[in-house]
Parts: structure tokens; sequence; C-alpha cells
């Protein structure tokens, strides 16, 4: 019986310790996710194909397009660097 318990409860913190490793694993992996993202935007390298530099509808600064605010007027896109520029131009 005592051999038993022994087994359980050796088998109850050898799946703890796993599922604590795991979990461990699982965070520093996205962890290393999350600081290769920004990492990667701030260097010099060229943007990523599908962004675009767009220039400021008011002071005419160029930015990429993701990072812009957009406005739709007619069928024609304008961009905003930012919301104090937004307000200027309205
Ligand atoms: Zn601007």
């Amino acid at each position: 019986m005592i051999k038993y318990l022994i087994g359980l409860l050796v088998s109850i913190l050898a799946v703890a310790f796993i599922r604590a490793m795991r979990g461990m694993l699982m965070k520093s992996f996205k962890e290393a996710l999350q600081q290769d993202a920004p990492a990667s935007a701030s260097s010099n390298q060229p943007p990523k194909s599908g962004t675009r530099l767009r220039k400021c509808n008011t002071c005419g600064t160029f930015a990429p397009e993701t990072r812009m605010l957009r406005h739709s007027t007619g069928g024609a896109e304008i961009f905003f660097c930012s919301q104090e520029c937004e307000k200027k131009e309205a």
C-alpha cells in the first residue's frame, strides 16, 4: 500500500514538474516572439512588402501606411501622421 502511495505521489510530482517546465518553455517562447517583433520593426531594414510610405496630408511627413490615420474622401484616400494633423486638416 505504501509503495502504491509513493508511486502515485511520484507520478503526480512528475506530471506537475513536466507541466511547469512546459509552461516555462511556452512563456519564454512567447516572450522571444514578442521581443523579436519590435526589434525587426525598429531596424533599418526596408519595410516589408505591403507597408507603403504615405505622406501626411497636413505636415508632409512620410510614415508607414499602417501607422497613419486613414481617411477616405470620395474615391481618394488621405493620411495623417497624428491626431493633431487630423484635427488641423478637419
Ligand atoms: Zn502630420
